[in-house]
């Protein structure tokens, strides 16, 4: 690795729960597209002329935020503090050469390439540039019919009960169900549509719950889950999840198949699926007070794969750890659960920008 390590970068956008309602009119496609090819480990040049054919699926980051009118970005030394006064406006990502964890406004993203440095300057991957980044600068790529129509989806159900609390001994699927049914109130108190895939102890196959937000017409899907670590490691906090574009590797596999050239119908929404998971996790990150896991992709999740919506999955805690799993079962840490999924929701229709 080169001598700078990080790479803060910063601009300005108006921000706010403003602007005009625009209608859905997204038009899913099912056809498959030939994805990026995946870059080697590392990059071998950067001095030549004529870059090679792996260098062109890659970005000088100076070159491309100049290009889209962004003040150079800030590089800093690995290990210097990269504190710094933001407007109440300002965007801030920060980079680490090498490394998939990025950070855009405090947030954790999960990026599908690690950056290089070479050259003086860090390389982005271009899917990185179209997936992670663009869709953040905005405008808002979900687009909701009113009264908006949205699909909550209380993870497991019936035999399939889900991670049991070590704090309580109850099943997740108790608690999903808990979470959605506060939220449900909340969003029908606004006006919205509200589709539960279940609202019993039933178990319903991850096929349909995706036909019912089909036979719905339905915006938006929203999965809510909790958490589970079987293999002894204590980990705690937050993840939210949407489906993996076509080209990239996953964040977790699970043992499943992880092909980058599958192209699933949801991946016709990947830049909506994208904000909708950062809106989520932001607000979850805000009013809940759970540790930071990141805004991550899966590409199994049946749930989310064949969605013709934009589609997240939140992880709201861990059940097999003792802190998460003791606030999991308070009824006021559940309603904060509730509050942060609906805020983000309802903030939706009126907000066509960051
Ligand atoms: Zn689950």
């Amino acid at each position: 690795m080169g001598r700078a390590g990080w790479v803060a970068w910063f601009f300005c956008f108006a921000t706010g729960c403003t602007g005009p309602t625009s209608l859905r009119t997204d038009t899913p496609s099912t056809t498959s597209v030939a994805p990026t090819p995946l870059p080697p480990e590392k990059l071998s040049s950067a001095s030549s002329d004529t870059p090679s054919e792996e260098m062109a699926a890659w970005q000088p980051l100076t070159r491309w935020a100049v290009s889209r009118g962004f003040p150079p970005p800030r590089i800093m030394e690995t290990g210097a503090s990269f504190g710094c006064a933001f407007g109440p406006n300002s965007h801030q990502w920060l980079f680490q050469a090498g490394s998939t964890l990025a950070s855009w406004n405090g947030i954790q993203i999960r990026l599908g390439f690690a950056p290089q440095w070479i050259n003086q300057d860090f390389w982005l991957h271009g899917l990185d540039i179209a997936k992670h980044i663009e869709p953040l600068l905005g405008p808002s790529r979900i687009h909701l019919r009113t009264p908006p129509r949205v699909v909550i989806d209380p993870g497991h159900g019936g035999q399939n009960t889900g991670a049991r609390s070590i704090h309580d001994g109850r099943w997740e699927k108790e608690y999903t169900l808990d979470w959605a049914l506060r939220l449900h109130a909340r969003l029908i108190a606004h006006g919205w549509e509200v589709i539960l895939t279940r609202r019993h102890d039933v178990d319903v196959s991850l096929t349909d719950r995706v036909a019912m937000a089909e036979a719905t017409s339905a915006d938006l899907f929203v999965s809510l889950h909790f958490n589970a670590m079987d293999n002894g490691i204590l980990a705690s906090g937050l993840e939210t999840y949407w489906t993996t574009p076509a080209g990239m590797t996953s964040t977790i596999h699970r043992g499943y198949d992880d092909n980058p050239a599958t192209v699933h119908p949801n991946n016709a929404f990947d830049e909506a699926n994208f904000q909708l998971a950062v809106r989520l996790h932001r607000s979850l990150l805000l009013h809940t007070g759970l540790a930071d896991r990141g805004v991550r992709r899966a590409r199994f999740m049946t749930v989310l794969q064949g969605q013709n919506r934009p589609a997240a999955l939140v992880e709201g805690g861990y059940l097999t750890h003792p802190e998460d799993a003791r606030r999991i079962a308070d009824p006021t840490f559940r309603e904060r659960l509730a509050e942060a999924v609906a805020r983000a929701l309802l903030c939706l229709p009126e907000d066509s920008s960051w």
